[in-house]
């Protein structure tokens, strides 16, 4: 009963009280949430107390920030439920392995963020967190008043506790493991007949692939993105396909962050998430979100550093929400190529994700998947995937491409090689499409 209704007190809240005219009224609001939170949080958590010792509450926004490392290095003190790291990776570790997600830690559940540089975080949400987390994604997602009726297909890397949490008489969800066999999925999804669809955006190019043959036939009147970056290659394949607005849940362990608005377009959630811009170009249109979640008290996140770009959307949003509205989530920050300076003046050239996608995607419309990656200093490798048997003319328009790009940002060309082989994706795992293979040292 007590999950009931939190799940419901906080959907209402999130659809009918968190409404702002402006943005000035949203931020008050929200320095008023954060200062709140932190007076009964910072005396819990000996990390914090430490960490922020002498400092004013009321000057939160300048607090020092805290990246995945520190938070990791810091875990068994940040956390105000007294769980060790060694204990929850056990846990975490097993889930996974053995894929009963289960069981948790004294009624905690341990989620693990599949860190892609290496380092992987630990999360801990009570149960009563992850209540406010459905309720409040209910009040995103759902196209009409949660008692209506609705079909979700939800696809997951893990049928993890948090999303078992979501279910009602109304609402039905069926939860479909990334790991099985895509055949299998299309039959299960033409028995089903989902009037939701949520899976990361490489299924559901599969799904739109299989739509477009024939073989799947389903009818959802909305389908979402979910864990990986949804880019315009795909967003507008599958878009053309299902006939409709592709949706984008931006959320990842550390938080729910973002969802688009009938109109599409991505909003960060600052009616539930305080979030700070990290620019990291000179025009400010780039920047790494720094977040203070006022009600996850489990594991306190008080700016917290992510590792992704996003891109600022320099025109309101037509929906007229005074929420941030971002163009396109762009990648992670160790997605960002660097190549010496032309001059060899010992400075770097920032090349960012998306200017690698644009001059790629500009090519051909032949073009239907590719990826990048840098493996040093001076060598790019490509591999594409085409429609058609233009095989040399595509590749050499890209290289033309690159190069150019190359030249304009004043970097040394690089090696372009182009791969004869497609790289599969292991299954489950997220696909990136834009990546650097090692760290470069600096
Ligand atoms: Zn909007």
């Amino acid at each position: 009963m007590k999950r009931t209704l939190t799940i419901l007190e906080h959907y209402l809240q999130t659809k009918y009280c968190r409404q702002f005219n402006s943005r000035e009224q949203l931020l008050t609001w929200q320095n008023q949430q954060v200062q709140n939170f932190l007076k009964i949080i910072l005396p819990q958590s000996p990390f914090c107390q430490q960490y922020y010792q002498g400092l004013d509450i009321q000057d939160w926004q300048n607090f020092p920030i805290i990246d995945k490392a520190k938070m990791m290095e810091n875990f068994d003190q940040l956390n105000t439920v007294k769980i060790l790291a060694s204990e929850a990776f056990e846990i975490a570790f097993q889930a996974e392995k053995t894929r009963d997600f289960s069981p948790n830690l004294r009624g905690y559940t341990v989620g693990l963020s599949t860190g892609t540089s290496g380092n992987r975080g630990l999360f801990l949400v009570s149960s009563q967190e992850q209540w406010i987390w459905a309720g409040t994604i209910l009040a995103k997602l759902l196209p009409n008043f949660i008692l209506f009726p609705e079909k979700i297909a939800f696809f997951l890397r893990a049928n993890s506790r948090l999303y078992e949490t979501v279910k009602s008489r109304s609402l039905q969800f069926q939860f479909f493991d990334l790991l099985e066999l895509i055949t299998d999925h299309i039959q299960q999804l033409n028995d089903y007949q989902p009037t939701i669809l949520v899976a990361p955006a490489s299924l559901l190019r599969l799904l739109a692939d299989a739509q477009k043959q024939g073989i799947l036939k389903i009818f959802p009147k909305k389908i979402v993105s979910v864990a990986e970056v949804l880019d315009l290659l795909d967003q507008n394949y599958i878009s053309k396909v299902f006939n409709q607005v592709i949706h984008q849940v931006y959320q990842c362990t550390e938080g729910f962050l973002g969802y688009t608005c009938d109109h599409g377009t991505l909003h960060l959630n600052e009616d539930i998430v305080a979030i700070q811009k990290e620019y990291l170009d000179p025009d400010k249109s780039r920047f790494m979100p720094i977040i203070t979640d006022f009600r996850r008290t489990t594991q306190p996140i008080i700016r917290y550093r992510l590792n992704d770009i996003l891109v600022e959307r320099k025109t309101p949003c037509p929906c007229g929400s005074v929420l941030i509205a971002i163009e396109h989530i762009e990648g992670r920050q160790d997605d960002i190529f660097y190549l010496p300076h032309g001059s060899s003046n010992g400075e770097w050239v920032t090349i960012f994700p998306d200017f690698l996608r644009r001059e790629i995607v500009m090519v051909s419309d032949e073009i239907e998947d590719y990826q990048v990656m840098q493996l040093s200093l001076n060598r790019i490798e490509v591999a594409l995937k085409f429609k058609n048997n233009k095989k040399d003319l595509i590749q050499a328009g890209v290289f033309k491409s690159l190069e150019s790009l190359f030249k304009r940002l004043h970097a040394q060309i690089p090696e372009i090689i182009f791969l004869d082989d497609f790289p599969s994706i292991p299954k489950g795992q997220k696909r990136r499409r834009v990546w650097q293979r090692q760290k470069l040292g600096f």
